[in-house]
């Protein structure tokens, strides 16, 4: 089965004389997998449909937030009656209020939110506002997580920096990594260290409670229960990025799951219903030293915009339903059973809710140096016969796959299918 991409092929080319690279973000430009990339068209429930007319099951899901499938018509309808009322007014709406109470009902412990609009803003936010109440200035991270492209953490930070073979970025100044202290994932005797060495300095350790960014890597057990104690020891705050792995096992927080309570928590992607956001929340104590009450600047034209809200509020009230991840993580783990029970081709499949990825590896993946040592070079092949044969996939070995609400049966048997198929023929 071979397919056209005659289209994209004379779009990229024209996309490449006026987008750096023919993209807008890195990881578009499928330089891990040998190829060009498709462009889209349009994307309804589980399916992408590119230019060409080919059609795929969609397992990117917009690298998270597509939770609920493409273009889900209460989400729709909510972003219809919201753009009618006007698009960004400089002011409050009531829909913000109304998302801030949807989300902070599941963080008992916190108080306040304040909404900005990507990841990435949301981190570099609240990296300040740790640094703003502690008075220190050295964050601990951990390598393969990736916390958005502020200057400080893009250093050891996965997936997008990974697959353009970049240790880091240039641009980032030594005085700004020289506070970042990077560490291996699940290593608690290297956190134990660090707070030995640095203690007095740290303003903050972040981590995404379940790592999404270097493929998917579970924490071993304690591990977040030993970054809190670690952090408390030396009066510095956790901070849990949440943005891809928040509300996606359940109705709540990944770090609470595993009865560790952050001090700032991070969220973004599903949390706005597929429209750009992101997000930052604390207690009061803390909270509050954000501006207007406090002197930890922080705001934005966009943040709250009433559009991003309305997508964010009906998703959330779809997710609230308690059958809805009973359903989603059993889509997921049918996949992946399916996937182990039918290939003997030694590879590792991880598992978190409705996310998992899949590493080509005998032996099992705890961190990044793991990710890197698998066989990567597979990858493309692999990647290019899913394309062919009808899943649209992320173009890296070092990305994480997301099932939505929207996979049927059907999608799931064919998934399977494909899958084992094309590692069969490898
Ligand atoms: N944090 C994590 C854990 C992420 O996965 C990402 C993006 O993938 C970000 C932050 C940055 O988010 P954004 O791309 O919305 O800036």
């Amino acid at each position: 089965m071979s397919k056209d991409f005659g289209k994209s092929q004379k779009l990229f080319s024209k996309a490449s004389q006026y987008l750096v690279g023919g993209v807008n973000s890195p990881v578009r430009a499928f330089n891990d997998v040998d190829n060009i990339p498709v462009f889209i068209k349009k994307a309804v429930g589980s399916k992408i449909y590119d230019v060409d007319g080919n059609v795929y099951i969609d397992f990117v899901g917009a690298y998270g937030p597509m939770i609920l499938g493409h273009a889900d018509p209460s989400v729709l309808s909510a972003i219809h009656e919201a753009l009618v009322g006007g698009m960004v007014f400089g002011a409050n709406c009531q829909a913000e209020t109304t998302l801030a109470e949807l989300i902070l009902s599941v963080f008992p412990f916190y108080d306040k939110i304040r909404f900005v609009n990507s990841g990435t803003e949301a981190v570099m936010s609240a990296i300040r506002l740790a640094r703003g109440v502690t008075g220190k200035s050295k964050v601990i991270k951990f390598a393969g997580c990736y916390h958005g492209h502020m200057d400080d953490l893009l250093v050891a930070a996965g997936s997008g920096v990974a697959s353009m073979g970049l240790p880091g970025s240039a641009g980032v100044t030594k005085e700004s990594a020289q506070n970042t202290i990077v560490l291996p994932y699940n290593d608690f005797e290297a956190v134990r260290d660090a707070f030995k060495k640095y203690k007095m300095e740290i303003a903050a350790v972040i981590t995404e409670p379940v790592a999404g960014n270097m493929g998917l890597v579970l924490p071993k057990d304690g591990f977040l229960g030993h970054l809190r104690s670690e952090a408390d020891s030396a009066g510095a705050l956790l901070i849990s990025d949440e943005v891809m792995c928040g509300f996606r096992e359940y109705y709540g927080s990944a770090m609470i799951k595993q009865s560790v309570k952050a001090d700032i928590t991070c969220l973004g992607k599903i949390i706005g219903g597929g429209m750009p956001v992101g997000a930052f929340l604390a207690n009061a104590a803390i909270m509050d030293n954000v501006a207007p009450l406090g002197p930890v600047y922080q705001a934005g034209t966009f943040s709250g915009n009433p559009i991003v809200m309305a997508a964010g509020i009906s998703t959330l009230q779809q997710l609230k339903n308690p059958r809805f991840y009973l359903s989603l993580n059993s889509k997921t783990t049918k996949i992946v059973q399916g996937i182990k029970n039918e290939t003997t081709y030694p590879v590792q499949i991880n598992q978190y809710g409705s996310m998992f990825s899949l590493f080509f590896s005998k032996r099992e993946i705890l961190n990044y140096e793991d990710a890197k040592r698998c066989d990567t070079h597979i990858f493309p092949s692999f990647f290019n016969k899913l394309t062919t044969k009808g899943l649209f996939v992320p173009p890296s070995p070092f990305e994480t796959w997301f099932v939505s609400k929207c996979h049927s049966d059907n999608d799931i048997n064919k998934t399977i299918e494909i899958i084992t198929k094309s590692l069969n023929e490898l």
